[in-house]
């Protein structure tokens, strides 16, 4: 049975296509810089690609190559280029799909690198950007420019949970001959597979739940036609933020198990979210999967669940935040998200805490935000946790 017919948890286990010589299962660590050509005519029949060989680790590995197929399959591209972080992912689009005197238009609340890069470093390159709510269609119509190339949304975005109905947004980007790019890293294609609405690029922060174990740090491109990633391949080669086999082989490891961790995730992130929204001591709760999510409907529509992030704001403001942070014992104090342990941080204090107050109010940042990875424990353990916290405030 060819991998196009396998349903999603069969090609977690199964997608890839990539066998081994020796008959080993797993897709062993091809700890190699370079590769040995049979003879002459062979090594030039891999640099011009008559054959499908591997030359150089940072062109092509087979290790981090059965990783690319497998997610590229999972989101139904064409092609994945993995990349040494999400940043590196990040870092090759902009440089593979914007020139000097192109305009991008990007979500406001994404991931603060992916737009402090833009605004302070790709602008001395002469790439314009505006950032808008992209949750509100109507501020990206009115944002476009005749040097608008490139729409850049994250949906949910970090760490307002906003949601931009994608297929609206590739219609406006049609009619305007925009490419589009989504960063799909608070979904994961579990959830969410952006390329089948029409999206051009969606791109990971592996580190988070594909990987899902918090002990690598990785990131993937998956383009939606041939020519796109071959665009992306050659930039990404040229850049030189490949992966790395071992990591390719970790993040492999933990993709098996994606579909399970992210159910008891997602079942957890529901009861949390509901508890926290009874909760006196809370002003209110966004997670898609409430029906007092501005943007629900639309979740209903383009995700098959709603995923385990939830922010939540608190009554007493900054002072409140600490309090539950240094209360809290089970769910961890760090950053980052979307592995198999609950992480809470409060971006007033930590991730925010250098952004001017215009800055977080345009980005929503309030002092009492508090931003929750929901893990997969037992959720009567995480709400007594939460419980006890919000009892000290
Ligand atoms: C973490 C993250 C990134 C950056 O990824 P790294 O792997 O840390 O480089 C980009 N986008 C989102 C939404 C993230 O959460």
């Amino acid at each position: 049975m060819s991998n196009e017919k396998l349903k999603f948890n069969s090609r977690l286990i199964h997608g890839g296509g990539i066998k081994d010589d020796k008959g080993s299962p797993i897709v062993p660590i091809y700890q190699t810089s370079t590769f040995i050509f049979d003879n002459a005519d062979h090594g030039a029949q891999c640099f011009s690609g008559e054959v499908d060989g591997y030359i150089y680790t940072r062109l092509r590995n087979p290790t981090i190559r059965a990783l690319e197929n497998v997610v590229a399959e999972l989101e139904g591209g064409y092609g994945g280029i993995a990349t040494a972080s999400g940043m590196g992912a990040v870092n090759t689009i902009y440089m593979g799909l914007l020139s000097a005197g192109d305009h991008m238009i990007s979500s406001a609340a994404v991931y603060g690198p992916s737009r402090t890069i833009m605004e302070n470093q790709w602008s001395r390159f002469g790439v314009e950007s505006t950032y808008v709510n992209t949750a509100e269609l109507d501020k990206v119509r009115d944002a476009i420019k005749p040097n608008t190339k490139l729409l850049y949304i994250e949906t949910p975005a970090n760490p307002t949970i906003d949601i931009t109905d994608l297929e609206e947004a590739v219609k406006i980007a049609k009619e305007h001959n925009l490419i589009t790019v989504v960063d799909n890293t608070f979904s994961s294609p579990y959830i969410q597979r952006p390329l089948e609405l029409g999206i051009d690029v969606v791109f990971h922060s592996m580190t988070k739940f594909l990987n899902g174990h918090a002990d690598v740090v990785a990131g993937m491109i998956i383009a939606r036609e041939k020519e796109m990633f071959e665009k992306l391949h050659n930039m990404m080669k040229n850049l030189g933020c490949n992966m790395d086999p071992h990591q390719a082989f970790l993040v492999h490891r933990g993709v098996k198990t994606l579909s399970i961790r992210q159910e008891r995730a997602n079942q957890n992130a529901i009861k949390v979210a509901e508890y926290l929204e009874q909760h006196p001591k809370v002003r209110w709760v966004r997670f898609p999967g409430l029906s007092s999510h501005p943007q629900h409907e639309i979740a209903k529509k383009q995700m098959d669940s709603y995923g385990s992030m939830i922010s939540f704001e608190l009554e007493g403001g900054y002072n409140a935040g600490k309090i539950l942070m240094n209360n809290v014992k089970i769910a961890l104090l760090a950053v980052s998200l979307g592995g198999v342990e609950s992480l809470i941080q409060h971006p007033a204090s930590m991730t925010h805490s250098k952004v001017s107050p215009e800055g977080k109010l345009k980005a929503g940042i309030t002092d009492g935000l508090v931003r929750y990875s929901v893990g997969i424990e037992d959720v009567d353990d995480l709400i007594n946790d939460l419980e006890q916290g919000l009892a000290q405030i």
